[in-house]
C-alpha cells in the first residue's frame, strides 16, 4: 500500500476534525463512526462529533480508536466503544483499542448539522448551537415539531440519562431534549 502516513478523509471535513494516522485509517474511521449512539440510534458516532482520532500501527496493524464522551460519566460510552470493537471486528479488524479521553472535551459544536437534523426528524430537540456562548446555552428550547421556544421542562431526566422530557405550549405535545450535561 503506497498510501501517505497521514491523510484527510471525507469524513474529516469541518467539525470535528477526526486524525487519522497509519493504513486502512480513513476506511476503519467510517466504520467505527458509523456505530449508533446507543441512546440516540439515529445519530452516528461521527455525526456526534465524539470520534476523535484513528491511528493504525503500520507494522502490527493494532487499531486504536480515540472517542471522547459527551458528558462526564455518560454511561453510553462503554456500549459505543464495545460496538466499535465488534464492528470492527465484523469487518476484518481484529486487533482494535477503544480509548476514551476525557480531556479533549466534547461541545454541542462538535454535533454536525446531519446530526442535528437526524435529532429533529426523530423528534428530539438538538443541544443550543454553540456550548461556548452563554446565551444560547440559557435560550429556551425550541420545540422540535413545531419550532415553539415557548416549552416547558417536565423532567431533567427523559428516557435515558443523556436526554431530558419537555412538553411544547403551543402544539402541546411532548418531546426529549439531546442535553450536554
Ligand atoms: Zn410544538
Amino acid at each position: 500500500m503506497t498510501r501517505p502516513a497521514t491523510f484527510r478523509s471525507p469524513i474529516a471535513e469541518g467539525r470535528p476534525p477526526v486524525r487519522l494516522s497509519g493504513p486502512d485509517a480513513d476506511r476503519i474511521a467510517e466504520i467505527a463512526g458509523a456505530v449508533p449512539d446507543p441512546e440516540l440510534p439515529m445519530v452516528s458516532l461521527t455525526n456526534l462529533g465524539v470520534l476523535r482520532a484513528v491511528d493504525v500501527d503500520p507494522d502490527s496493524g493494532a487499531i486504536t480508536v480515540t472517542i471522547t464522551p459527551t458528558y462526564t460519566g455518560c454511561p453510553a460510552m462503554n456500549t459505543m466503544a464495545e460496538d466499535v470493537v465488534i464492528n470492527l471486528r465484523a469487518a476484518g479488524y481484529p486487533d482494535v483499542t477503544v480509548r476514551k479521553v476525557l480531556s479533549d472535551t466534547w461541545s454541542s459544536d462538535d454535533l454536525t448539522q446531519e446530526g442535528r437534523q437526524a435529532l429533529r426528524d426523530n423528534g428530539i430537540a438538538p443541544p443550543a448551537a454553540s456550548a461556548t456562548d452563554r446565551a444560547a446555552a440559557d435560550a429556551p428550547v425550541a420545540c422540535p415539531l413545531c419550532h415553539s421556544s415557548d416549552t416547558e421542562q417536565l423532567s431533567r431526566f427523559g428516557a435515558t440519562s443523556c436526554k431530558s422530557l419537555y412538553r411544547c405550549r403551543a402544539c402541546r405535545e411532548p418531546f426529549e431534549y439531546f442535553k450536554v450535561h
